[in-house]
């Protein structure tokens, strides 16, 4: 593989002053049409970026790089895999408002999108040995929602579970039905939340001091809550510090 040294620093150094900007642009504000237009353009050069330094994290050591160069070039990628992360999380949390006329809702099984989510995180989970577990009722529930929307919000609740649930941990999700509403939780026994910062983790870049060096961008609750509140729903979380978090969601039905 031959690959001039000049672009690899050029792209190092293009990497981390993008990155740089980013994260302290997105960080003043993210509700305006511009920057979510320049977010959707830093896009293309992430994911360029992102290649290059994964070309060049394969390569072996003494074929071209020395131990210390391959090292900053991995931390590199960890880098340029956050500025992604939080790049698509702040452009879901712009698509997400709780503006109705965003929203596509038809009737969709509940049961099928909860599924769904735990097939795609059953690999993080086994990965942990996290015990990821569906109190699945009998019969298909029936729900009036946005399918992706919703599935999204149940997506970042379960994710967080495992994210910050310790290896052999449990989570347990349950569905109930009644007359006028349908009721989801989702509970873990993980490393919890502090009582002071329960009420602030809905809120945009909000993360709470217990995290150690778990990383996040602190917009998935926020696209959660808005999500939710677009159904008509309400969210509601329930934590104690080391011991485990469970976070509830009120969907009215809709007939
Ligand atoms: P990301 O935007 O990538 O999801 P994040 O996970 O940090 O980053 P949120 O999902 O918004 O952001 O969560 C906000 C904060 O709430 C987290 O940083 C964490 O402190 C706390 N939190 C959320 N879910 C849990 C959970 N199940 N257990 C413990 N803490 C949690
Ligand atoms: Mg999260």
């Amino acid at each position: 593989m031959q690959i001039d040294i000049l672009h690899i620093l050029l792209g190092a150094l293009l990497g981390s002053s993008i990155f740089y900007w980013y994260e302290t642009r997105t960080k003043q504000k993210i509700s305006s049409l511009s920057i979510e237009a320049i977010i959707h353009e830093l896009k293309t050069p992430l994911t360029g970026l992102s290649w290059i330094f994964s070309s060049l994290s394969e390569l072996k050591e003494g074929e071209l790089l020395n131990r210390e160069t391959l090292v900053l070039l991995k931390e590199g990628m960890v880098k340029i895999g956050n500025a992604l992360e939080l790049t698509n999380d702040a452009l879901s949390a712009l698509n997400t408002s709780p503006d109705y006329a965003t929203y596509k809702f038809r009737n969709y099984d509940l049961v099928s999108i909860i599924s769904k989510v735990i097939d795609e995180n059953s690999l993080s989970a086994k990965e942990k040995s996290i015990d990821l577990y569906y109190k699945q009722g009998k019969s298909p529930v029936s729900l009036y929602c946005d399918e992706i929307k919703l599935t999204l919000a149940i997506r970042n609740i379960v994710s967080n579970a495992i994210k910050y649930t310790p290896s052999n941990g449990k989570i347990i999700i349950d569905t109930k039905q009644s007359d006028d509403e349908i009721v989801i939780s989702v509970s873990d026994n993980g490393i919890g939340i502090p009582a002071t910062e329960i009420n602030k983790v809905f809120n945009k870049f909000y993360r709470a001091h217990n995290i150690g060096d778990i990383s996040g961008s602190g917009l998935g609750l926020f696209i959660v809550k808005n999500i939710i509140a677009g159904h008509d729903g309400r969210i509601e979380i329930q934590s104690t510090e080391g011991r485990g978090t469970k976070i509830t969601i009120f969907l009215p039905v809709k007939k």
